[in-house]
């Protein structure tokens, strides 16, 4: 069995929140920690906090004493909660705790690995697409995945605060009529305040020709206490789609479900996405554990991302053929709805690229011979060209 299955083959997810507030010299209290300003006062983000709860390997150990330097490292209580203090090859554990591995660096690893910086129009705007756009709200996240495709830019403070950034980026979205689809994140946009987010939808929303617009967010699993009745209630009030970020069924505890809950009866379309991750969700049991434990939430799986070559993540990152043989084994082996697409984000910047099994053997003429889930093969026919 590999590593990630028998992961998730635990059935008890171990929670330690007693363990976790003794860091700080507090016991556990049920209503201190519902509160998601409590939880971000108390995370977990040096060493000395994460080996007064977990035992340390010598590689963690190392990374915590030397990683920080070049990405922050941030863990929740309540993620924290899910790590096991005992096995280092904890799914939950590795996502946050850095190791020696990130000082490795491996062929073809880049700092900007989707060529952000480079399609930027003004600052924290990247217009790759024709009609869509990326705006980096935030520089810092409730918590900080090691394989973070950003991390040249979060928890560095290097994008100037968003109101000084605010003309240049409504003005450019003004001029812009061919961008009808702006994409919030960072950075965690569910990280500002109500106040603060309802503006900033709001300046966009009074653009005519911007119809969609969706933001991005690992709350609901770092910090599901954040998604509250209010910040529900702003994203409706601004028709706001929503793409969550999990990696491991043991995340959706009864705290994020019920984060989604709130978000779903508010009426906001959830999606998500996931980055294949070695020896965390590389397996299809574990992504098929995940993916309809999703749906169970009313969450569409939308993205499986091929890991982005980000300098020092070598180690998390899988061959895009074991990519490839997982969808083999998802497509037609379970609900359509629960089958995201699986995509290289092109390093370099050319953007998302979908890879999937060949489904086409082969094509004489209108004749097309396609292959099904189950391995077997069919033709089609197309109708006759009209003349
Ligand atoms: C992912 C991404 C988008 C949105 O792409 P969709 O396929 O529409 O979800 C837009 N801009 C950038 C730069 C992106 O990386």
């Amino acid at each position: 069995m590999s590593r990630a299955r028998r992961s998730a083959a635990r059935t008890v997810v171990p929670d330690h929140r007693e363990r976790v507030c003794r860091v700080f010299g507090e016991s556990y209290d049920p209503e201190a920690w519902a509160d998601w300003r409590w939880q971000l006062r108390h995370r977990l983000t040096r060493l000395d906090h994460l080996e007064a709860y977990l035992d340390l390997t010598d590689a963690e150990r190392l990374g915590l004493s030397m990683g920080a330097e070049r990405f922050a490292v941030s863990v929740t209580p309540h993620f924290a909660a899910l790590m096991n203090p005992y096995d280092a090859s904890c799914p939950i554990r590795r996502q946050v705790v850095p190791t020696a591995d990130e000082f490795v660096v491996s062929t073809g690893d880049m700092e900007d690995p989707c060529g952000e910086d480079h399609a930027s129009a003004v600052e924290g705007l990247v217009h790759r697409y024709p009609d869509r756009v990326l705006l980096l709200a935030l520089d810092t996240c409730a918590a900080y995945c090691r394989y973070c495709t950003r991390s040249r830019l979060v928890s560095q403070g290097s994008l100037d605060p968003l109101p000084r950034r605010m003309d240049a980026i409504l003005d450019y979205l003004r001029t812009h009529t061919e961008v009808r689809d702006v994409l919030l994140s960072g950075g965690d946009p569910l990280l500002m305040s109500e106040d603060r987010l309802d503006a900033l939808l709001g300046s966009i929303r009074a653009i005519e020709h911007i119809e969609f617009v969706r933001i991005g967010s690992r709350v609901p699993s770092f910090l599901p206490q954040r998604i509250t009745p209010a910040l529900a209630a702003v994203l409706r009030r601004h028709r706001v789609w929503l793409s969550l970020h999990f990696s491991h069924p043991t995340e959706l505890v009864p705290e994020v479900a019920a984060a989604c809950d709130l978000l779903a009866d508010a009426g906001i379309p959830l999606g998500s996405q996931t980055v294949l991750l070695r020896g965390i969700n590389d397996d299809d049991v574990v992504l098929k554990q995940l993916f309809h434990g999703l749906l169970k939430l009313r969450v569409r799986p939308y993205y499986l991302y091929q890991a982005d070559p980000v300098v020092g993540t070598a180690h998390l990152r899988t061959s895009i053929a074991k990519g490839i043989e997982i969808m083999g084994k998802l497509r037609g082996h379970t609900s359509g709805y629960a089958v995201p697409t699986y995509v290289v984000d092109a390093p370099g910047g050319g953007g998302k690229i979908p890879v999937q099994p060949e489904t086409i053997v082969d094509r004489d003429g209108g004749t097309w011979q396609l292959k099904n889930w189950a391995g077997e093969v069919y033709s089609y026919i197309d109708p006759p060209e009209k003349g």
